[in-house]
């Protein structure tokens, strides 16, 4: 019954602590392994969610307020923002709208695998692309473009390697290509970066899933160029945010100052976190609220799952081999994770070199 172009793998999210705690019959679990933030969304944003009652209502499928308020927020034109079900949704719709049977999709790898998915679902060709150095994409990425590349992916910060991409190079690819440049910037609040780039053929996308805490809502937005306007709107599901998680969406852009406090805090953490694993491991910098290093051990993931702490494996990442992601939590979560590295990893206070002042984020 399926379509026989498909070749499917599927998603694999951090384990749950639920899960963990009946595997090993632990008491205290940190989750370190989806890059939520652990503060939560702004008190403003749960109170909007609890005060909207009338449920059996379909929502505005405008979603004019929310679009108003986000271009206020970004400074794009609301006219060009969509929102969707997270980054997700607004993937999918763009992958159903633009990719056909041994289209191309070209992806730096490694990155966020739901791209690989989609290019499988859609029939396409994924063309996979090896990063350079600091796992920035290169100028070398041109030379994989071809008639047939109908979406570039562009993952910055990069989910898992945590790196952001220079802009100039961004540009070169935009030139360089008919197909569509998909920006996905789902960890911007956390980076430095200030990459704009609008041309006819770029999307950034971004989400409330992360710096602002309402992963569970599932809302996405992003600004599309003027001709991918209507087709998006065709092509997406017709309500695809509830009006619970547009309230509580809005609530927490009235509120951005929480989300910042949030950011800084993480921020603080990632490069505390940074400095010590540093004697320990191979660990990279980071602008996202997660760190990537490389395993010492073939187990690692596994020995910190017994000691409460769950991380990412990013084995099953595409062009990934022995590295773990892990998301910065609270300081007591990333003592938990920090201290249960130093026990696996036999490693004695003493032995550790404190890094040589360098940041996460250079
Ligand atoms: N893009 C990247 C790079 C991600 O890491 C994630 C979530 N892990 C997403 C998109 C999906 O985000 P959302 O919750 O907005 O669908």
């Amino acid at each position: 019954m399926l379509r026989d172009c498909i070749e499917l793998t599927q998603y694999v999210p951090g384990k749950s602590i639920e899960e963990v705690r009946k595997k090993y019959g632990l008491k205290r679990i940190v989750k370190l392994a989806s890059n939520e933030n652990p503060y939560g969304p702004s008190p403003k944003a749960i109170n909007a969610l609890r005060s909207f009652l009338d449920l059996h209502i379909y929502p505005d499928p405008s979603y004019s307020e929310l679009r108003e308020r986000l271009s206020e927020y970004t400074g794009w034109e609301e006219d060009r923002i969509v929102v969707s079900t997270g980054i997700d949704g607004i993937l999918e719709t763009i992958f159903s709208l633009l990719i056909d049977k041994g289209d191309e999709v070209l992806i730096p790898v490694p990155t966020f695998p739901y791209y690989h998915i989609l290019t499988r679902l859609r029939c396409g060709r994924e063309v996979l692309v090896k990063r350079g150095r600091n796992f920035r994409i290169d100028e070398s990425v041109l030379n994989f473009i071809t008639k047939k590349t109908k979406i570039v992916i562009v993952c910055s910060p990069n989910n898992p390697t945590g790196n952001t991409e220079s802009e100039e190079v961004v540009r070169a690819i935009a030139e360089s290509t008919d197909g569509l440049v998909f920006v996905d910037e789902a960890y911007i609040e956390f980076s430095d970066s200030k990459m704009d780039i609008d041309a006819e053929n770029v999307v950034i996308a971004r989400t409330f899933s992360k710096a602002f805490g309402l992963a569970n809502l599932r809302i996405g937005y992003a600004r599309l160029p003027d001709w991918l306007l209507e087709p998006f709107r065709a092509a997406s599901t017709p309500f695809p945010v509830s009006t619970p998680a547009e309230r509580a969406a809005i609530a927490a852009l009235d509120d951005v100052k929480w989300m910042q406090e949030c950011v800084e805090r993480i921020r603080f953490e990632r490069e505390r976190v940074y400095r010590e694993l540093k004697g320990m491991v191979e660990v990279h910098p980071s602008q996202a609220n997660f760190l990537f290093f490389r395993s010492p051990l073939d187990n690692l993931a596994e020995e910190l799952l017994k000691k409460g702490v769950i991380v990412r494996d990013c084995r099953n990442f595409v062009g990934c081999d022995r590295h773990i992601r892990v998301t910065v939590g609270k300081p007591e979560d990333n003592d938990m994770f920090l201290e249960a590295v130093k026990e696996v990893l036999g490693v004695d206070s003493t032995d550790r070199h404190p890094g040589n002042g360098e940041n996460s984020s250079s």
